[in-house]
């Protein structure tokens, strides 16, 4: 009887206030336009609470439809969420630790499963899954083609009778070529964000022995010769961290400089910008006169592409 008048009362608030009012209702879920082509049902991980298994199939789904995988290099995925992003490293131990569901599974979380999706191996990640745990973060990027960055062709046509066919991509993904051509609300979260621009300048004159990508942490390479895209940086003067000791001199802790700003470098790229400057867009790009009569063509192309930037 309960439960009949439950479902009585919920049916006559739907009558009134119309039909979206239901919390759990599939607005979400009718958004999702790409699934994961391994069903949960299908995927034999029963050693996962089901709750916790539905939860990350979900958000794989949710950033398959909706976000962004980002290949930055190093083995080092940068993979976006509703206001957030979470780096995956493919090796070391961050593969199970970069975040809590893949911490308490030992690195099964929405972000490896749609990067093993991504890539193409889902089926065989999540098989060696539990036979060959330590394994799993190579199989993740298993079949990364050498040109992983570039836009996703065509995928190529998976053999072997152990591949479950795949739903069909309804719609491409976002190509979220507007990301960067307008102005964002300024919202500083962290110590390093603030209103300064984002200068253009040649790696090599920048003075010191090694620069490394304050967002992905490759370094710029050095020498003598040094080649396009590399002989070019984005440098952005913000607070950071530095290390302190206690008063008793031996414990080191990072603490933020209190109104200290020094020079950070950045990738011509637009994931390493946005990662770590979310309010970025190409209007705070700047370049000096004598560094921009020597731009060459190809800078500016690389500078064009990447970042959007106009002469
Ligand atoms: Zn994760
Ligand atoms: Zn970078």
């Amino acid at each position: 009887m309960v439960t009949k008048d439950g479902g009585a009362k919920k049916e006559h608030v739907k009558r009134v206030l119309g039909s979206n009012i239901d919390p759990g209702s599939s607005a979400q879920k009718e958004q999702l336009v790409r699934k994961l082509s391994v069903s949960i049902a299908n995927s034999k991980l029963d050693t996962i609470a089901p709750g916790l298994l539905n939860k990350i199939w979900h958000e794989a789904e949710v950033i398959l439809s909706h976000h962004q995988i980002i290949n930055l290099n190093n083995d080092v995925y940068c993979i976006t969420e509703q206001c957030n992003s979470t780096n995956v490293s493919t090796k070391n131990g961050n593969f199970i630790r970069h975040c809590n569901n893949a911490r308490s599974t030992s690195g099964l979380c929405q972000h490896t499963l749609a990067l093993a999706e991504e890539n193409g191996c889902l089926h065989t990640f999540l098989s060696k899954f539990y036979s060959k745990k330590n394994k799993a973060a190579n199989i993740v990027k298993g079949n990364v083609p050498k040109r992983a960055q570039e836009k996703p062709k065509e995928k190529k046509k998976r053999k072997g009778q152990n591949n479950v066919e795949s739903v069909p991509i309804l719609i491409n993904r976002r190509k979220a070529n507007d990301e960067i051509d307008f102005q964002k609300p300024m919202m500083f979260l962290e110590i390093w964000h603030n209103k300064n621009p984002f200068n253009i300048v040649f790696t090599r004159e920048e003075g010191k022995k090694s620069i490394e990508c304050e967002s992905c942490t490759v370094k710029f390479q050095q020498g003598p010769l040094i080649c396009i895209p590399q002989d070019v940086t984005v440098n952005h003067t913000e607070r950071y961290l530095y290390r302190k000791k206690d008063e008793k001199g031996n414990l080191i802790k990072m603490v933020p400089t209190w109104q200290k700003e020094a020079a950070r470098f950045y990738w011509i790229r637009k994931a390493c910008l946005l990662q770590r400057h979310p309010y970025f867009w190409k209007g705070m790009l700047r370049v000096d006169e004598h560094v921009r009569s020597r731009l060459k063509q190809s800078h500016l192309k690389v500078l064009q592409e990447e970042l959007h930037f106009t002469s």
